[in-house]
């Protein structure tokens, strides 16, 4: 049997190959506020999963530490099969550069830059020169359907649009993995859908996303939920009964 298959049969919460995160006891303190209190969580390659959870539960804490821009208080914490908790500031820097795409839910789009400009900041970390990174940051804006508007800057653009740019300045690397800070957040529901329909597409072409949301019927439409409550995970729809998660919070959602 291949080391692979061996892997795959290996105790639950063992990585595997496939296993472009994992979290085990992971805590995260600030002062005396315990924003995870032992978080334990393994996302395989091409997974797309929505976190969910009230204010405060520790999602964006969770979501910082998989993109390593936290460091944890304790546990331990594998990305892409590097185990950060050794790894030094630079090496991590190359790490998020290789692996990681950021999207958040205000955009952080440089206002006096076009959306090319933008995009082509996603690089900045990747060693690509100047004029290869613009190629590829219109690249990435045709991929998000936003080829006609690369000269455009921030305040020209609506809201769903801006979300755009933000996931093709994160996508503009190939990362392994695409972490969305409530993405939709900001937007009215037809753009929010059509945001959510591109990571969906991002995620079909072989992206793992990870996307926190408040939006219950946008995460019970999702394939894997993970609720979060108080820190730790309450709930991972890929360890409890197939569906119960998804349908209790479609539930609410309704
Ligand atoms: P969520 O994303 O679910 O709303 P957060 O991860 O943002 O939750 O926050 C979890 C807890 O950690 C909250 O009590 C929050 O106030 C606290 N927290 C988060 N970041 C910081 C920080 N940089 N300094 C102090 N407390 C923080």
């Amino acid at each position: 049997m291949s080391a692979a298959r061996l892997a795959e049969r290996a105790a639950p919460g063992t990585p595997t190959p496939d296993t472009v995160v994992h979290l085990r006891d992971v805590t995260k303190t600030y002062g005396d506020v315990r924003a995870l209190r032992g978080v334990s969580l393994d996302v395989t390659a091409r997974e797309l999963v929505a976190v969910v959870g009230p204010s405060g539960s520790g999602k964006s804490t969770m979501l910082n530490t998989v993109g390593t821009l936290d460091r944890p208080t304790s546990g331990s914490v594998r990305i892409a099969g590097h185990d950060v908790g050794s790894m030094r500031d630079d090496d991590l820097s190359r790490l998020r550069a290789e692996h990681i795409g950021f999207v958040f839910q205000h955009f952080h789009l440089q206002a006096g830059a076009t959306a090319a400009e933008n995009v082509a900041d996603g690089l900045l970390y990747a060693g690509v020169a100047r004029r290869a990174r613009l190629e590829r940051a219109k690249d990435a804006l045709e991929r998000v359907g936003l080829g006609h508007r690369v000269g455009h800057r921030p305040t020209e653009l609506s809201g769903g649009e801006k979300q755009r740019v933000a996931i093709a300045r994160a996508i503009v690397g190939d990362p392994t993995i695409l972490l969305a800070d409530e993405p939709t957040g900001a937007l009215d529901s037809a753009s929010g859908q059509r945001i959510l329909t591109l990571l969906r597409e991002l995620n079909d072409s072989g992206t793992t996303v990870l996307v926190i949301t408040h939006d219950l019927a946008l995460a019970a439409s999702l394939p894997r939920q993970v609720r979060m409550r108080d820190g730790a995970v309450e709930e991972d729809s890929s360890t409890s009964d197939a569906g119960v998660l998804a349908d209790a919070i479609a539930g609410v959602a309704r």
